[in-house]
């Protein structure tokens, strides 16, 4: 049995849904004590218990303690099995987290697995729909797998009713290299809004574009029909040869338009300005298929907390070894091999 301290290194969500993943893969047991130890309200929310209850149905896995508040879980791990999954985040819970626990293990089954997954599909500190989709999505498929991901209707915090649908044709991931990230291709910003004033989308365009030095057409503002908000984010995006890259910034009562625009403009602007491949979310993402992989190698930019502790709890369930290592550029290179 691997036992995890749900408080260390990172302390939130992440711990609980790596080790999922990964007990499903590698068939060893877990428990879990102190989860999200280090949040502000510690223990498993509404998604937390989703991506595990999601977990358990691919997989006949069985879960003790597993509800609304609890701060330790016994995993048991069952055989991972394709088929038709609909899950529910109740709330406005990421639905794209849900996807961060099951996909993997996804790829590992007997056959091809049609997903629906209902919640939020564009939530603060969670991927939204259209990073899986244009920034994830493609590394794994370059693995070997095919998914593809559609987005059906928007969710937001804090309605959600959003609902993604998956398909899944699994195959063995391949190790690769992600270090070149290859000529900048196109730049393009959309924001997105719902049940505002188009004024306030109006703003964030102008003040990033001021930011990006981005011509006028790259980006724009985006209405979404009433019944999906009220919601905004807005979406930086720069596609490279090889990859692309999106940041997000998340509109939030109390947080100017301006602000919010200048922080995510910025953040691409420093992506842009290094050599890195991956962005900090895609860094922490690649981790646990590069490890099932065998092996891999990436550039990024400074690795995050959650990159960290993913490469934690990755030791803890393989023999694989992440080292994360400065290069010339100011890049960190990172190599994911046997230790
Ligand atoms: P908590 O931190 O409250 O315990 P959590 O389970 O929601 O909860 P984290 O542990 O913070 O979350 O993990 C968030 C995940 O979402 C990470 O995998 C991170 O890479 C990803 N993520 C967060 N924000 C973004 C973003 N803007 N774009 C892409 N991915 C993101």
């Amino acid at each position: 049995m691997i036992k995890i301290n749900g408080s260390e290194g990172e302390g939130g969500g992440q711990i609980l849904r790596s080790s999922a993943a990964l007990s499903l893969l590698t068939g060893k047991p877990f428990h879990i004590t102190d989860i999200r130890g280090k949040r502000e309200k510690p223990g498993m929310m509404r998604q937390h218990v989703t991506c595990i209850e999601a977990a358990c149905a691919i997989s006949d896995s069985s879960c003790e303690g597993l509800h609304v508040g609890s701060s330790e879980i016994i995993f048991h791990p069952g055989k991972i099995k394709s088929g038709n999954y609909n899950f529910k985040v109740g709330t406005a819970g990421s639905t794209g987290l849900v996807l961060q626990t099951i996909l993997i293990p996804l790829l590992y089954a007997d056959g091809p697995s049609h997903i629906i997954l209902e919640g939020g599909t564009h939530n603060m500190m969670a991927p939204p729909f259209d990073f899986i989709e244009r920034v994830f999505l493609p590394i794994i498929n370059r693995m070997g797998p095919s998914v593809s991901a559609r987005l059906i209707r928007h969710g937001f915090f804090p309605r959600g009713g959003g609902r993604i649908e998956i398909d899944i044709n699994p195959a063995p991931l391949k190790r690769i290299d992600c270090i070149d990230r290859g000529e900048l291709k196109s730049v393009n910003g959309t924001a997105m809004f719902t049940g505002l004033p188009f004024d306030v989308a109006d703003r964030e365009v102008k003040a990033a574009r001021k930011v990006l030095s981005w011509d006028e057409e790259a980006i724009g503002v985006r209405q979404l029909p009433e019944d999906q908000g009220p919601g905004n984010i807005l979406l930086l995006e720069a596609q490279y040869e090889h990859v692309t890259e999106i940041v997000s910034g998340f509109g939030k009562l109390g947080l100017k338009a301006e602000r919010l625009a200048k922080t995510a403009a910025n953040r691409l602007k420093g992506y842009m300005n290094s050599e890195a491949f991956a962005g900090p979310y895609l860094a922490d993402q690649l981790l646990l298929p590069m490890a099932i992989a065998g092996g891999g190698k990436f550039t990024t930019v400074k690795p995050s907390q959650h990159s960290l502790t993913n490469a934690e709890i990755i030791s803890l369930f393989t023999d694989i070894k992440i080292e994360f290592s400065p290069t010339k550029t100011g890049a960190f290179l990172v190599l994911i091999g046997s230790k």
